[in-house]
Order: C-alpha cells, then sequence, then structure tokens
C-alpha cells in the first residue's frame, strides 16, 4: 500500500488542493482531492487484468470549482431533497436554499462538496487513505449549528474502500451525509449503464412526487421495475420507470450499528463487481438521468445514463416526514456512518 500527495491547483480565494493516490493491489488504485472530499478517480482491474477509470470525474481541479453533478463528491450537510428548503426543529423553522425547483438538494447553493477540507494521509499495515476534516459554521446555508465532520477513506489490500463519517454538532441540525460517485465499471466514458446487473438488498422503496420528493409511502417492490432482491439489468425494466431511476431503497427502519450488505453491481462485459454495505437505512439509485455530455477526465464525454450511483444515506426529506427515521443531531451526540464498496472481479 502506498500514498502520494500532490498539489492539484488553486481555489478561487487561492487556496492550494492537494491530490492524494493511494494504491492498492493489482493495479487498482483511490484518488482523493481535499476540495469537496472529492474522489478524484477509481481504477480497478477487470477480470483480465486490465485496469480502467470506473468513476466519473476531472482532470484538473477547474472542473470541480464549477457547477458539476457532484461527481465523487462528499454531500451534506443533507444529502438530497429537503421539501420547499423548509423544516422545523425545536419550534424554529428553518429555511435554507431552493436549488433543485422549489427543493434543497445535496446541502445547498454551498454545500460541502464545494469546501475546502482539510486532509491527512492515514496508513497501516494493510490499509492506507485519507481523513479529510472541515468545520461548517452556524448558520451556514441555513442550517442550525455548528458542525465539525470528518470523512475518512481508507483502501485496503483487498480492494475494499471503506468510508467512514463522524459529525458532532453545537445545537440540534439534521446531518445526511454521502458519496456522490459515479460509476461505470466497464470504464468512465465507455457508454450507458443500461447493461449493468444490479441487485438491491430492499423489499420497499420510496415513491417520489414530481419534484422527487417522497410521498411518505414505503411501497413494497414485488415484481415491479424497482425489485432488485434478484440481480437485474438495469436496463430491463428502464422503460416503465418515468425519467430513469432517481429513487431511495429502504435497506432497514433505522441505521444499523455495522454495515450490513446493500448493493451489488456487477458489469458482465468486464466482470468487475463492486459490492455495498452501509449502515444507512437507505440507498439512492440514480441512473445518471440528467447527465449531459459534461467532457470529463482523458476528453471523454460524460452523457444520459453513462453512470450511475448508489448513495447510501437516510431517507429523502426526514427533517419533513415524521414516520421516517430521524435525521437529527443533537450536541453530545455523535454522527457516525460507514459505507463500504469492495471490488472484484470475475
Ligand atoms: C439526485 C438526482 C440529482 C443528482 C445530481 C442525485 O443524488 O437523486 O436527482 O439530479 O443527484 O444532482
Amino acid at each position: 500500500m502506498n500514498i502520494e500527495k500532490e498539489y492539484f491547483g488553486q481555489t478561487r480565494d487561492g487556496e492550494s488542493v492537494h491530490r492524494y493516490l493511494v494504491e492498492g493491489s493489482r493495479g487498482a488504485s483511490v484518488a482523493l482531492i481535499d476540495f469537496g472530499a472529492i474522489v478524484q478517480s477509481v481504477r480497478m482491474p477487470d477480470r483480465d487484468g486490465r485496469v480502467d477509470e470506473i468513476s466519473l470525474g476531472f482532470d484538473s481541479l477547474r472542473g470541480y470549482l464549477d457547477e458539476h453533478p457532484y461527481f465523487g463528491a462528499t454531500v451534506g450537510r443533507y444529502a438530497n431533497r429537503i421539501a420547499n428548503g423548509r423544516f422545523e426543529l425545536g419550534g424554529q423553522t428553518f429555511t435554507l436554499a431552493s436549488n433543485n425547483g422549489p427543493n434543497h438538494l445535496h446541502g445547498g447553493v454551498r454545500g460541502f462538496d464545494k469546501a475546502l477540507w482539510s486532509g491527512s494521509p492515514v496508513q497501516t499495515e494493510t490499509e492506507c487513505g485519507v481523513c479529510f476534516k472541515l468545520t461548517s459554521p452556524d448558520g451556514e446555508e441555513g442550517y442550525p449549528g455548528e458542525l465539525q465532520v470528518s470523512v475518512l477513506y481508507m483502501l485496503d489490500v483487498e480492494n475494499r474502500l471503506t468510508i467512514s463519517y463522524e459529525a458532532n454538532t453545537s445545537r440540534p441540525t439534521p446531518v445526511n451525509l454521502t458519496n456522490h460517485t459515479y460509476w461505470n465499471l466497464s470504464g468512465a466514458g465507455s457508454g450507458e449503464i443500461l447493461g449493468h446487473q444490479l441487485s438491491i438488498v430492499a423489499d420497499r422503496y420510496l415513491p417520489v412526487d414530481e419534484s422527487l420528493i417522497p410521498t411518505g409511502e414505503l411501497a413494497f417492490v414485488e415484481g415491479g421495475a424497482m425489485d432488485f432482491r434478484n440481480p437485474l439489468e438495469i436496463g430491463a425494466r428502464f422503460d416503465s420507470v418515468e425519467g430513469g431511476y432517481d429513487h431511495c431503497f429502504v435497506l432497514g427502519d433505522s441505521a444499523s450499528e455495522i454495515p450490513r450488505p446493500a448493493a451489488i453491481l456487477r458489469d458482465p462485459a468486464s466482470g468487475r463487481l463492486m459490492r455495498v454495505s452501509t449502515t444507512e437505512p437507505g440507498i439512492q439509485l440514480y441512473t445518471g438521468n440528467f447527465l449531459d455530455g459534461t467532457k470529463g477526465a482523458g476528453g471523454k464525454i460524460f452523457g444520459r445514463l453513462g453512470a450511475l450511483c448508489l448513495e447510501a444515506q437516510h431517507f429523502p426529506d426526514s427533517p419533513n416526514q415524521e414516520s421516517f427515521p430521524s435525521t437529527v443531531l443533537s450536541p453530545g451526540d455523535t454522527y457516525r456512518q460507514v459505507t463500504i464498496h469492495e471490488f472484484s472481479a470475475a
């Protein structure tokens, strides 16, 4: 295992950004940058040992400074949507930015993906990675309380990428963190992911309204386009999902202490497989429906359905939905989330 730190560019405020390249086994590597605590690159071998880029990203900092669809980003303070950018907590109404139609999305105009985190390399005998830390001020983007956040990325000798989050607050606040990496196990920019096979350990999902806010119902997946209990090609029932998959699947009624199996993504063409387990009660499947041909790393074009996200998280709009597991973090308590991505090829 090896880690190298290099200069990656400058923010518009003139602050230096660094890239950390973590090397795993059989040519695998993961690159992270301290701007947005972003996963900038994931390279994994296929069944013949051929190593390819399997996540969407940019070669240089510039792409990350501008608007982009959260490539590889750490998303917070609240990943996914909060209806009408508003919620009540402790008898007070809080107003957030509405940056997605009427709703608040992924932490607002300047979410954690646009913050410069402070990174430090971490190395043990079997794992290597980076711990990123950030202080989100009281009132940032409308959220109450100063939040101390850390995200630890560790790659081990088995090519397992573990992402561990922690947060503490000075006032009660909703917290919902996730990683927004876009995966194409055939290779970033190689075309649509409709041929990927997916299974999700969920017998229920959250139906949404036209602005993608959950209706509150936990619907059974049984037999429909949302039924990924057995491996299913993404393209198999895609046409019956209006707009494409952008839904949260229910992994459990609450968060769990230790990660539980959540999803398996397999690409028959390359043989690459990614197994996801998480402590979170939900996982958002987003099939890159809004990707619009952004030019990314290596000059590759990232078009619609060119990658998919599997975002481990709490349910969208939880601050407004009493029946959903709570996302409120109180002073004295610690938010914890662990999500593991295990890569192999056969
Ligand atoms: C959301 C999509 C959104 C995308 C990029 C996903 O997490 O579910 O609706 O378009 O992020 O912002």
